[in-house]
């Protein structure tokens, strides 16, 4: 059975439900003589393997910023209301086409302002003051700037004023309808929707003060190799600071997961078994970096492997892009485990590219890679085709793109250096300057600035 057809694949379907049921064992199977994979198909096969896990709580719009939306939400309150005026000005019946000559006007007295409408019906031939939110008053539909119009007659023997209108109105101009932001029972937001600001602005308009959310996606991190030591501490010349974590726990930083540090894990097969099981049981899915490779020392692999025999799913991906390439699929316990590459550059690209997408999925949203933007290209490059390619780019003073001294997987300084990855296509042969490339910057790749 795959993971997508028991029925748990919509997100709107496991709103309020009990804690979905954790993925289909064989999601990660890849067919017989299927080697090094193109990114597309590695992509479209996580989407397939892949639905929400996350449960379900109803927060206030206050609490609820960043998450994602468990369930359609509908309009409780039509936006706006009422008709009302869009503009400073004068309310009138407009007297109809072919009329908007006619321009001279009684003035009513009062005038509506919002929150304090004009309670009576505005007789035809009258005007009346009105501001900007205020409800239109019955039997006016057009409002006139109040640039447009002036004032007279004031002090007059019987106290009346008069206004004119110096430039003529169409009919039902500068007012706002009720509901044409959104009508009671109109879908506001669809489940699966990431609560930004300006959609929370849209549920509050809508009558809404509270949200059905999913529940943080619960993700454990750990770093595999002997060779690693903390930052800042004092380690022999052939030892390696654990970079990876720092960068990928900030990576998880988003208001939709709740990482849970697992630390350092050495080389040894029970110490990562033990991780991954214990990530399992306290976590919605797992990240690893290092020891995906299937080397003598890569016991991602190997511990993966090991479950696979004891009833659980793993499989390795080896994917054909630069960097990253190998990368270790699996189930512990139902739990899916991403096994990113070592090298902090590909660790990086891999979490970009695929884990991401894939968290972002299990924790209710959609299954989105990031769209790239077309920037023309300032440098030339030899790509091969075969396999795709993420260069470290930014974008130059002159608009174009700006290549990374070095393809080094280690230097993470690119990293810091570049903006964005520019994303050349499999097949792609050499590219030259002045050629169109697809960019994905870091903030469409879901990097906060
Ligand atoms: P591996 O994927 O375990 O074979 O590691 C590939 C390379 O990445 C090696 O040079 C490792 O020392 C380095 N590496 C592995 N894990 C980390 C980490 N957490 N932080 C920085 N570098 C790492
Ligand atoms: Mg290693």
């Amino acid at each position: 059975m795959s993971a997508a057809d028991d029925g748990q694949s919509d997100p709107s379907a496991a709103a309020g439900a009990a804690p979905p049921k954790r993925l289909a064992d064989d999601c990660f199977t890849l067919p017989p003589g299927v080697d090094w994979m193109p990114v597309d198909e590695a992509l479209a096969r996580l989407e397939a393997a892949l639905r929400p896990c996350a449960g379900v709580e109803r927060l206030d719009l206050a609490a609820a910023a960043g998450r994602i939306l468990a369930e359609d939400a509908a309009a409780a309150r039509a936006h706006p209301a009422c008709d009302n005026a869009a503009v400073d000005g004068y309310a009138f019946a407009h007297p109809g086409l072919g009329a908007d000559r006619e321009c001279d006007f009684a003035l009513a007295p009062g005038r509506a302002a919002p929150g304090a409408p004009w309670r009576a019906r505005l007789p035809g031939g009258q005007a009346l003051r009105i501001l900007t939110g205020a409800a239109m008053p019955d039997g006016a539909d057009t409002v006139v700037l109040q640039e447009d119009a002036a004032l007279f007659g004031e002090g007059d023997a019987a106290g009346a004023r008069r206004v004119q209108f110096r430039a003529p109105a169409k009919p039902g101009a500068n007012r706002r309808r009720a509901g044409e932001n959104l009508a009671i029972g109109d879908v506001a937001l669809r489940a699966g929707a990431r609560l930004t600001p300006q959609a929370l602005g849209h549920l509050a308009a809508a009558g809404l003060p509270a949200a059905p959310v999913r529940r943080k996606l619960r993700v454990a991190l750990f770093s595999t190799g002997d060779e690693l030591i903390a930052p800042g501490e004092a380690g022999r010349p052939d030892q390696v600071v654990d970079s990876n974590r720092p960068m990928l726990a900030a990576l998880l930083g988003a208001p939709w997961i709740e990482a849970v540090d697992f630390g350092r894990v050495p080389d040894r097969r029970e110490a990562v078994e033990a991780a991954l099981t214990e990530g399992a049981k306290r976590a919605d899915a797992v990240i690893a970096s290092g020891g995906a490779s299937g080397g003598e020392e890569d016991h991602m692999g190997a511990a993966l492997e090991a479950s696979a025999a004891a009833g659980d799913a793993f499989h390795l991906w080896r994917i054909a892009m630069k960097p990253g390439r190998p990368m270790a699929m699996g189930l512990r316990r139902g739990a899916p485990v991403f096994g990113l590459p070592g090298n902090p550059v590909a660790a990086f690209v891999c979490f970009l590219i695929f884990v991401r997408p894939a968290l972002l999925r299990l924790a209710g949203g959609p299954f989105a890679p990031a769209r790239p933007v077309r920037v023309v290209s300032g440098f030339d490059y030899p790509k091969k085709p075969g396999r795709r390619e993420y260069l470290r780019v930014r974008i130059g003073a002159d608009g174009r793109l700006e290549k990374y001294r070095s393809e080094g997987s280690g230097l993470i300084e690119g990293l810091v250096w570049s903006d964005g990855l520019a994303d050349l296509p499999h097949a792609a042969g050499p590219l030259r300057a002045g050629e169109p490339v697809a960019y994905l910057s870091y903030a469409a790749l879901g990097i906060a600035p």
